[in-house]
């Protein structure tokens, strides 16, 4: 049904309604029929939450944003980092959450590909150096082969856009290079990197459709599976952030010692396994559909 061919339905309507109908009911049935033909005519809270109140609420949150201004964090390596700072995350946040807006959940590229998440794409695997890995990679082709047309990348979840990085090349300083940040009314943030460039496929579109500010829903596209940053293969590293989490890791004397060794690689920014529903949720059972286990995995980062 379409938002604008909605009745209109407030609380004052709610009661004037039902006081009509009652009134009318009463007068010609039985108590217990009159009651049951009441509840039944009345429209049910969560419909009216969805489809009255949600543009509203968005609205609102969209209008709390106005003033929402990112701003650059230069890396270790001189690479711009991310662009958003932690006051701002904890106000969108605490937006959201006052807003009691619901989020759904969806796989964030195209299934039919039958993409997968390979062992070595999990959190905490090993990388080079003693080092772990801190998100999920999702490769949409066997071995990360490049796709033959363009593999877009789809919200995960509803959300607001805090940060979106572009960078024109192939840049030895940035980790993730193109990507984009989300923060969730489920209060996570939901990053999405190494997307494509334009040139990576003939006349695609960048990412642009979307700027920090910006309220999306699951399933819309913003951006495409690309290979830019620090990686050889082409898939989408995709990262939950938890801000209670990154509180915990930067008290945590462990982690400090993580970071100090490895740098950007270990930047205590809440990161939580997305494969983990006690830690990372709901998302958790649609990522857990596409892993593959083979071979060991080192999760040392759970015992911290
Ligand atoms: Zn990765």
């Amino acid at each position: 049904m379409r938002i604008n061919k909605l009745p209109v339905v407030n609380k004052f309507n709610i009661k004037k309604t039902a006081k009509v109908i009652l009134t009318a009911v009463l007068l010609s049935t039985p108590a217990k029929v009159a009651q049951d033909s009441f509840v039944k005519n009345l429209p049910r809270y969560d419909e009216i939450l969805k489809c009255e109140t949600l543009p509203h609420r968005i609205e609102k949150v969209q209008k709390s944003l106005k003033n929402f201004i990112p701003i650059t964090v230069i890396n270790e390596r001189g690479g711009v980092s991310h662009t958003y700072c932690v006051e701002d995350l904890k106000k969108i946040q605490n937006i959201l959450k006052t807003s009691r807006i619901k989020t759904s959940y969806v796989f964030p590229i195209d299934s039919a590909l039958h993409p997968y998440i390979p062992s070595t794409g999990q959190f905490g695997s090993p990388r080079p150096a003693g080092r772990a890995h801190l998100g999920l990679d999702i490769y949409p082709r066997l071995y990360g082969r490049k796709p033959p047309k363009p593999v877009y990348i789809t919200s995960a979840t509803d959300g607001v856009v805090v940060s979106a990085k572009k960078s024109p090349e192939k840049d030895p300083k940035n980790l993730i290079a193109n990507s984009i940040k989300i923060m969730s009314p489920d209060g996570k943030m939901y990053s999405y990197d190494h997307m494509a460039r334009p040139e990576d496929y003939n006349g695609s579109k960048y990412f642009d459709i979307k700027a920090p500010g910006e309220y999306v829903k699951a399933g819309d596209t913003i951006g495409i599976v690309g290979r830019t940053g620090e990686t050889a293969v082409w898939h989408l590293h995709m990262g939950v952030e938890d801000l209670n989490e990154m509180n915990r890791q930067l008290n945590n004397e462990q982690w400090q010692k993580l970071h100090k060794k490895y740098g950007v690689y270990a930047v205590p920014r809440g990161q939580v396994d997305p494969l983990n529903k006690l830690k990372a949720g709901e998302i958790s059972d649609i990522l857990n559909k596409y892993r593959i286990d083979k071979g060991p995995k080192v999760d040392y980062l759970d015992k911290l």
